[in-house]
């Protein structure tokens, strides 16, 4: 079976003629259906960046993203958004929910968007909030919410249309150890039981150690690739070995 995603040769420059910025060299990489990858690197490296060109918020300079074997580069307007609405979900490092907005209707809102009748937004709410652990919560406005909370309400707002490809930044970022632990555990019981292929960016190795295989870059490049072996532990101490091998410590990985 063809990858779910195929990025080739991708390269982006910031700026023009005398005041450029090589954000990404050359980027080659595939990941496969229901894998769960990380992206780390230097503060910097083009962590975002990367993720910004596949989740088509931005345009690469150069090379090409397939998505099922369709380059998403090169859709129009009309096609992409189409494209994003159905595939990808996002969780943001800073949650991005409307304040206006109870976290029920935060989480309803890409159904009620496609048109999806009440009684089945309804269950669809109660069963992705149920994942997420926040079934008690729904009510509350955003400004009410922990952190924890938030970003449980965004993750599953970003699993609610039941996307194939997840994209995170940071999704801990902003998170205590508790929330980042709780959150981590749900979206790999998510990629465990539904198979939903997720790509996370962390600058965090404990975060990483939740995936499958990491992605380390550097300068611009794919520097170094892990995959898991037993267990999380042992994964977490690798990655650890990995930016110490790259000549940081893990703090100035952000
Ligand atoms: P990371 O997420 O790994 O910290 P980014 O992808 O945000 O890194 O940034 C990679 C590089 O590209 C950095 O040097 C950053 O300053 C630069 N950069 C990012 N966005 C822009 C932009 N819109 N314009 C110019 N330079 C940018
Ligand atoms: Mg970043």
């Amino acid at each position: 079976m063809q990858p779910l995603l195929q990025v080739n040769h991708l390269r982006k420059i910031y700026g023009q003629k005398s005041a450029t910025c090589t954000a990404l060299e050359r980027i080659d990489f595939t990941m496969n259906r229901g894998e769960y990858v990380s992206i780390m690197g230097p503060s910097g490296s083009g962590k975002t960046t990367l993720l910004n060109m596949v989740s088509t918020i931005d345009s690469p300079s150069f090379g090409s993203i397939l998505y099922d074997g369709v380059d998403i580069t090169q859709m129009k307007t009309r096609a992409l958004s189409d494209f994003r609405r159905v595939n990808i979900g996002f969780i943001f490092q800073d949650f991005n929910l409307l304040d206006s907005l109870s976290a029920k209707e935060n989480i309803a809102l890409p159904l009620a968007l496609s048109g999806v009748g009440p009684k089945e937004i309804e269950s669809r709410i109660l069963e992705v909030a149920t994942h997420f652990g926040i079934e008690d919560h729904l009510h509350k406005y955003p400004y009410q919410l922990s952190g924890g909370q938030k970003q449980r309400t965004a993750a599953a707002r970003a699993i609610i249309r039941s996307p194939k490809l997840i994209l995170a930044d940071e999704p801990t970022g902003a998170l205590d150890s508790k929330s980042s632990a709780d959150l981590l555990q749900s979206l790999a019981d998510l990629n465990e039981s539904q198979n939903t292929t997720i790509m996370m960016v962390t600058h965090d190795a404990y975060a990483a150690s939740f995936s499958k295989r990491v992605l380390f870059i550097k300068d611009g490049l794919i520097h170094a690739e892990i995959i898991k072996g037993h267990s999380r532990k042992e994964f977490y101490q690798r990655i650890m070995d990995m930016i110490a091998s790259l000549g940081g410590s893990a703090d100035d990985i952000a």
